[in-house]
């Protein structure tokens, strides 16, 4: 039905014109029409920060791809630092930006912006740096995750610098070095954008945002937790003929029958669980470290050992504990002559979908209808992998998928919708706005 698209396009064209959007006050239009004015500098930051290589394990690169941020942070009054891991880490560390008006003067929300510098992109990694398809997209390393999110940072801060909206507020931001692949142990990994997230009350991240069917804006309420499983079966070796007998079912019937538990009777809504990969014989060797193994057995010998390894999503703590009770239960239900344990791991907190997001949510989307650009809806939490949000979204409320849009994220065909860096900072700036009050 071409009619009812074309409306949207005349109304962008109209606002992109810099029409007066109604519902908002003189200086939140003054931050639009600042955000407006520098998207050519925007796409001209994203350039200069996408062409430098910044894969995790690249840690100049990532250092370097800080110092292109810090700057501009700097610029705006903030004060940073840059937080290095140790060395055994093998990772660059993260850039830390505080602005914060004198004690006793902040007014409103302390706001904690999260972005990251890296990028699943190693240095032989194939694909351009930045190529630009067209006027309205550009191809890249990172483009859409996430430097164009750290750009929508910038840009917002920048329109409430200059409308002056960033007295006595307090905002730190927290761009980590290492979020495609977070550096062990997370207690150090993690440790500063936590304490940070302590010291704030809203925290607002930067990923890509999602784009609805019809061209709505999504943002992230919720993200599944991930953590993972350890299964291992064993059973009584013996003579094949025996197996239904005396000699036990041995331990690749066990793990079938407990697998099979599992997807039949542990599946509940937004929680999964999927055996990654299984070993069973009488002579193992599962190789943790580099995630590979050698099985060998016989077609006449009852197998005595199964490994599985598996991961595990879900929604919330109280999700996890019915999962593990119930998978426990299953594994205690062993086959004759079989047994075995499971043990869990955790990995990234679950960000719960909060009442506390939802009004973020809800008031992100106010600030996005009042400028002109539509309401924003919600991105399931289950069609959204790990992120670091996920880390400060136990202490306070939060909101992600603030960032740039575009596709193909990860890929050698990763692009940015350049169009969306200003949708999404004059988005971010007034929520930043209204909170800041
Ligand atoms: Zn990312």
């Amino acid at each position: 039905m071409p009619r009812k698209l074309a409306r949207p396009l005349v109304l962008t064209a109209l606002l992109a014109a810099g029409a007066q959007a109604q519902g908002l006050s003189a200086v939140e239009q003054r931050i639009t029409d600042e955000v407006r004015a520098w998207q050519p500098e925007a796409i001209n930051l994203l350039e200069r920060s996408a062409r430098i290589n910044s894969g995790t394990l690249n840690l100049a690169g990532v250092r370097a791809t800080g110092d292109v941020f810090r700057k501009e942070l700097e610029a705006l009054g903030f004060k940073t630092v840059w937080i290095d891991m140790p060395r055994e880490m093998n990772r660059a560390g993260h850039l830390v930006a505080n602005r914060s008006g004198p004690q006793g003067k902040v007014k409103g929300k302390r706001l904690l912006l999260l972005g990251h510098l890296d990028t699943v992109f190693e240095a032989d990694a194939p694909g351009p740096l930045w190529e630009r398809d067209s006027a309205t997209t550009a191809r890249g390393q990172g483009v859409g995750d996430m430097k164009g999110g750290n750009v929508v940072v910038i840009a917002a801060l920048r329109a409430l610098h200059r409308a002056g909206a960033l007295d006595n507020t307090s905002i730190t931001v927290v761009f980590t070095g290492d979020e495609e692949e977070a550096g062990h142990p997370r207690e150090i990994s993690r440790r500063d954008m936590i304490e940070l997230a302590k010291r704030s009350d809203v925290a607002l991240s930067f990923e890509g945002a999602v784009t609805g069917p019809d061209g709505q804006a999504m943002a992230t309420v919720g993200r599944r937790a991930t953590a993972s499983f350890d299964l291992d079966v064993t059973g009584r070796q013996g003579h094949s003929q025996g197996v239904f007998g005396n000699a036990g079912y041995g331990a690749v019937y066990e793990a079938a029958r407990i697998l099979d538990g599992f997807r039949q009777h542990v599946v509940e809504p937004g929680l999964t669980f999927n055996p990654g990969v299984i070993l069973g014989g009488t002579d193992v060797a599962y190789d943790e470290a580099n995630a590979k193994g050698t099985a060998a057995g016989k077609t006449n010998v009852i197998a005595n050992k199964v490994v599985v390894r598996g991961d595990l999503r879900y929604l919330d703590y109280a999700q996890r504990d019915r999962a593990q009770t119930r998978m426990r239960e299953i594994v205690a239900q062993s086959l004759p002559g079989a047994g075995a344990s499971i043990t869990f791991r955790d990995s990234y907190p679950p960000m719960a979908v909060t009442p506390g997001n939802l009004k973020l949510l809800a008031l992100y989307s106010q600030a996005s209808s009042d400028a002109g650009l539509g309401p924003v809806g919600t991105v399931p939490p289950t069609a959204r992998g790990a992120g670091d949000v996920q880390f400060v979204a136990p202490l306070i409320d939060s909101l992600d998928g603030l960032g740039a849009s575009g596709g193909a994220a990860h890929s050698p065909n990763e692009r940015v919708d350049l169009t969306s860096l200003e949708r999404s900072a004059i988005r971010a700036a007034l929520l930043m706005y209204r909170l800041t009050r």
